[in-house]
């Protein structure tokens, strides 16, 4: 149904997709903070004073706790223990440092089975979530929550990220993310729609060009978001176009909190000037399976009472801090999708020193290595990050990457699956049409799509 209205959505008035966009609010505004929301936002800010000790003592427990479950519920880790010899005694056993002793969960096998990853007693009973997403390594996935789990999320946001932001989820805010709110073919403005219940304003990422930069500006002065949140790399590429064009936003925000890409320190000192507020780096998945947040003095900390980060080395064992290595994540907060060592698919390296801030309970990522990508540049000179969203909910492509070989002309690699054909690529090129208008557009099979020299796969490259 919900493809039907999204079909639907290009052809009705700016007022019928406000309203639209209002209503869809209203019901996901009970789904993030109903429910026992308040009680998890306090658990959260609780533990957070806890002291190393008792935050590791409640995090064991969890883990174990997720383990047996993982093993007693989900198809996907019951079959893969057992095959590797891995008992319960095992598990009620684990420590944290001990997980190296499981296999780690590749990307692939939930892109391959998902519904392999699902607890079987959580399925039966509750009603479950889907997210689709085109994740930094161009592999789309389909993750799997619980409402009561994606409030969880949420309060851990609004404890951790918000919270040590100066800000609130509660607060008007804005996002500019991968959701197509303006249809391509709209060349003029307004490139924002506006959620009346949540004072929330979505903006285009795919309309960021200079000529648009002061109906973006306009946007922004009139709903006068307090948080701005979304792709880093959108509201980087605004803001060195309000910089061009000589204009800042007309009042001070409390805060941006973005994620999807890194967010580097030339990065930070442009939106700080353009936007007035200083941004916040957040690092999370669509998989639920962990969060970082950073803090008043600029490091990342991880969160292991929401999920475990483990930095690991091509055995699968963990690498001392200042070495970089392989993330693994292990699920704490995610009984329908309890994901364990999965290969999020980035790099990382932990901090040798503790940070200033004094919370040396939630360890630092010194840095999340390779998540800056290409931009994709559209002939009229609009400037688009996370292209490879043009794959989400393509159950047949195992890989893509997209190739920007000119303004006008690209190159589409396909790793596909049984059943990939015709209606796939169709559905890729309009999808380039939606964002891009007429370009050219090759779409090759191939059997692998190779890594860079680091090892870490481009889902976007561009040759100009
Ligand atoms: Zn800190």
């Amino acid at each position: 149904m919900a493809s039907k209205l999204e079909q639907l959505y290009p052809y009705v008035p700016v007022f019928a997709q406000n309203l639209g966009i209002s209503l869809f609010g209203l019901a996901w505004r009970h789904e993030r903070l109903g429910g026992r929301f308040e009680e998890h936002l306090a658990a959260f800010r609780e533990r957070e004073r806890w002291g190393a000790e008792r935050l590791g003592d409640h995090v064991l427990g969890e883990l174990q706790r997720t383990l047996l479950h993982a093993f007693a519920q989900v198809p996907f880790y019951r079959r893969r223990w057992a095959e590797a010899g891995i008992s319960v005694g095992d598990l009620q056993s684990m420590t944290v440092g001990g997980l190296s002793r499981l296999p780690t969960t590749p990307k692939q096998d939930l892109r391959l089975a998902p519904e392999s990853f699902v607890a079987q007693n959580v399925a039966d009973r509750e009603k479950l979530h889907l997210y689709y997403s085109s994740g930094s390594t161009g592999t789309p996935i389909t993750a799997i929550c619980t409402s009561d789990a994606h409030r969880r999320y949420i309060a851990a946001r609004e404890a951790r990220s918000f919270g040590w932001a100066g800000t609130s989820v509660r607060k008007p805010r804005s996002m500019i993310g991968g959701r197509m709110v303006v249809p391509r073919g709209v060349s003029r403005g307004p490139f924002h729609r506006y959620n009346w219940i949540e004072k929330q304003v979505y903006f285009s990422a795919y309309h960021i060009a200079p000529a648009n930069v002061r109906e973006y500006m306009r946007a922004f002065n009139h709903h006068r978001p307090r948080v701005m949140t979304g792709y880093a790399y959108s509201h980087y590429i605004l803001a060195r176009m309000m910089a061009e064009v000589g204009v800042t936003l007309d009042y001070e925000p409390d805060a941006l909190v973005l994620g999807s890409e890194k967010l580097t320190p030339e990065m930070k000192v442009v939106i700080r000037q353009a936007f007035r507020a200083r941004a916040y780096e957040e690092y999370g998945a669509v998989e639920n399976c962990m969060l970082a947040t950073e803090c008043e003095h600029g490091s990342l900390h991880a969160h292991p009472d929401f999920g475990i980060i483990e930095i690991v080395d091509a055995q699968g064992q963990p690498v001392p801090p200042g070495v970089e290595g392989r993330i693994l994540c292990t699920a704490l907060q995610n009984e329908a999708q309890p994901l364990v060592r999965y290969e999020i698919g980035d790099l990382g390296v932990w901090a040798e020193s503790p940070c200033p801030c004094g919370r040396n309970n939630l360890p630092v990522l010194k840095e999340v290595v390779g998540r800056l990508e290409d931009v994709v540049v559209g002939p009229d000179g609009r400037q688009m990050v996370r292209f490879h969203g043009i794959f989400v909910d393509l159950p047949h492509v195992l890989e893509g990457q997209v190739i920007q070989e000119a303004p006008d002309r690209f190159i589409v690699k396909v790793v596909g699956r049984d059943g990939f054909g015709p209606a796939q690529e169709a559905t890729i090129r309009q999808r380039f049409a939606q964002r891009l208008g007429p370009v050219s557009v090759e779409i090759q099979r191939v059997p692998e799509i190779p890594r860079s020299a680091r090892g870490k796969f481009r889902a976007v490259v561009r040759h100009f």
